[in-house]
Order: C-alpha cells, then structure tokens, then sequence
C-alpha cells in the first residue's frame, strides 16, 4: 500500500445500522470520498441476475467482479454502463447478494479493488461488513455500528424481516471474511443516537 496521506475510517456492521449515513455525514466533515461496498456486492449482483448466470457458478460470479466495470459514486452506481442506483436495492437483488458475496473468490477480486479505491484517493470513508477486518485493517479508525433489530428494520422499511434476517444470518456465518467486530474497533450502538453524536463520537477516535 502507499504512504496515505488523508484518514482512512473503516465502518463495518449489519444492514440498517446506520453505516450509510453516519458514513456520508462523517466523509463531509472530514472533507474525504465515500465508498459503500455493499453497493458493488450489489452490483455484481444486479448483473448476475441481469446475465442469467447462476448464481452457484462461483468462476462465473467471480468473471462478472473482475472483468465488469464498476462505478460506484454516492450518488450513482453503474455496472456495465448501465445506472443500476435503483436496480441495486429491489427485493431480487438484496435476497441474492448475500449468496453471491460469500463467495470467495469474488471478495477477493472486491477487496482489491476496495483497496485500490482508498490507494487512489489516499484515503476515505469505507464503509461495509469486513473493512476494518480485511479491506483496511490498518485504517485511522475501525468502528462497528449496532443498532436493535427492531430500529434497524424501522430503517429498512423496504426489505422483509426474512430477507433482512437471512442477509444477516448469511453475512456472519460465511467462511469467507464474516461479518465481525474487527479487532481494535470501537462499537456504537446508534439505536437512540443521532447521526450528528455518531460523527462526533466517531471523531473523537481520530
Ligand atoms: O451494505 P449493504 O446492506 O447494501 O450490503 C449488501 C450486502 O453486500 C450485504 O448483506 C453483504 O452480503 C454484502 N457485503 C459484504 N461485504 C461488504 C459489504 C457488503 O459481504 N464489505
């Protein structure tokens, strides 16, 4: 990796815990770019689906995650050149990425590029379930988000309580890279908080 120059924050933790959020909050303050992961899990996904490949092909996911071109900014996300922002949250595609992003090889093929993304800028806002655990396990500061089941599918009002539940289930079971609390993190609980107290907190482990 080469010398890094901004901060680099790695926010993990479980879907509706206010990664998303906290983390634009926290890149504004801080004047650096965000990247959601979860947002090319998805789009990786979007164009499994999309291509008809199966999704127990293994070879065939981990072909979409290094050869497609990937473009995930705050306010767009395009795969292929196809703008996928909306596409990348419907029910198919949050019922299937969590099938598709515990395949190893395409975490692997990810994770790089994830790292390249924080090499490029120098630094930045990461947020997803395994940054401060393997994407950058050397970041300025690694916190896990908590938030109660009942807060965080208040916040996910568009996804089932099944599919959530599974995604959660799925994405800490996995052998490949589950979701954890990364050695060193600092956990929030952001059930009663406000974003504005999150980012202090957060700043104050800077
Ligand atoms: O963050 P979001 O809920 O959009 O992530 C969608 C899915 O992508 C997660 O449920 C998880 O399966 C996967 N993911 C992952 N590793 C990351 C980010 C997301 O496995 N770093």
């Amino acid at each position: 990796m080469k010398q890094q120059t901004k901060v680099v924050v790695a926010i993990d933790g479980p879907a509706g815990s206010g990664k998303s959020t906290v983390s634009s909050a926290l890149a504004k303050r801080l004047g650096v770019e965000r990247l959601d992961t979860g947002a090319m899990y998805r789009a990786v996904t979007w164009e499994a689906l999309y291509s008809d490949v199966d999704l127990s092909d293994g070879d065939a996911l981990a072909a979409i995650a290094r050869e497609a071109d990937i473009d995930v900014r705050p306010e767009m996300v395009v795969i292929n050149g196809h703008d996928v922002t909306t596409a990348i949250r419907s029910a198919e595609v949050s019922e299937a990425v969590s099938k598709v992003a515990a395949n190893e090889a395409v975490r692997v093929v990810l994770v790089e590029r994830q790292r390249r993304w924080i090499d490029d800028r120098q630094g930045g806002v990461v947020e997803g379930r395994d940054i401060g655990s393997v994407v950058a396990p050397d970041a300025d500061a690694k916190i896990y988000l908590t938030a109660s089941r009942e807060e965080r599918q208040r916040r996910r009002k568009e996804e089932s309580a099944d599919c959530l539940a599974s995604r959660d289930h799925i994405d800490s079971t996995r052998d490949a890279s589950p979701l954890t609390v990364p050695e060193g993190a600092k956990v929030i609980d952001t059930t009663d908080q406000s974003v504005d107290d999150v980012v202090e907190e957060i700043l104050r482990c800077l």
